[in-house]
């Protein structure tokens, strides 16, 4: 991994840095930047794309529609929120303004981060895994899901071949699953991220992971 992200001394300063911003064009079209947020020591991680609408309004992560389904998603497995760090792959909304330079924020969408902006970014979102030091890492969709395991030297996969999964690098097992913003609307796919979610309640359960 490269060298710049690993002289954060703690969450706080990535936290600050990620507010005053201006490494891509995504600090010209947002509201707010979403850090992240969750306990500094948290032993689960979720990392989804970047912030939505609701999540550029509010500045904290996951806190709409999307936000609402983790959440039903934790309860299942009797995880709360405030257990889990949860950030994104780009700390800034990437939207189609931002590209196109349109105005009309009613037209306004979500889109994916380009390459540029995820290598632009990703320094902040190593330097929380490093900090954190997680034992579990819960990718969110194909977008996370990809950059993760790539950056643990892992091969990536399509996500509805890879979901559910668990994959060893270093002192970490990574799981990848579907956005929850896929499973808004498909009701197959949310009975196969509640089985996603009980494989990382089996693995948090395990003591190994309990006694650290
Ligand atoms: N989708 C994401 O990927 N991240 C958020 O924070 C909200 C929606
Ligand atoms: Fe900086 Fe990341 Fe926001 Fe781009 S998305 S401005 S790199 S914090």
């Amino acid at each position: 991994m490269a060298e710049d992200y690993s002289n954060f001394v703690d969450l706080q300063e990535i936290s600050d840095q990620v507010q005053n911003c201006r490494k891509c064009p995504l600090s010209e079209t947002r509201k707010r930047a979403v850090p992240g947020e969750g306990p500094h020591d948290a032993k689960v991680m979720f990392i989804g794309e970047g912030p939505g609408r609701q999540e550029d309004l509010e500045g904290k992560p996951f806190v709409g529609r999307a936000g609402a389904l983790l959440d039903e998603f934790l309860r299942s497995i009797g995880l709360d929120r405030k257990f889990v760090y949860i950030t994104n792959i780009v700390k800034c909304r990437p939207s189609t303004r931002s590209l196109t330079g349109f105005s009309d924020q009613e037209a306004e969408k979500d889109r994916k981060p380009t390459g540029e902006e995820i290598a632009s970014c990703t320094p902040y979102l190593k330097g929380q895994i490093k900090l954190i030091d997680p034992k579990i890492i819960c990718t969110l969709g194909d977008t996370a899901s990809r950059f993760i395991l790539e950056t643990y030297g892992l091969k990536p996969g399509i996500i509805s071949r890879i979901h559910g999964r668990t994959y060893s690098a270093n002192d970490v097992k990574i799981i990848p699953m579907y956005h929850p913003a896929a499973a808004l609307y498909t009701a197959d796919l949310k009975e196969l991220m509640k089985k996603d979610f009980s494989k990382l309640a089996a693995l948090l359960a395990q003591r190994t992971l309990n006694s650290r």
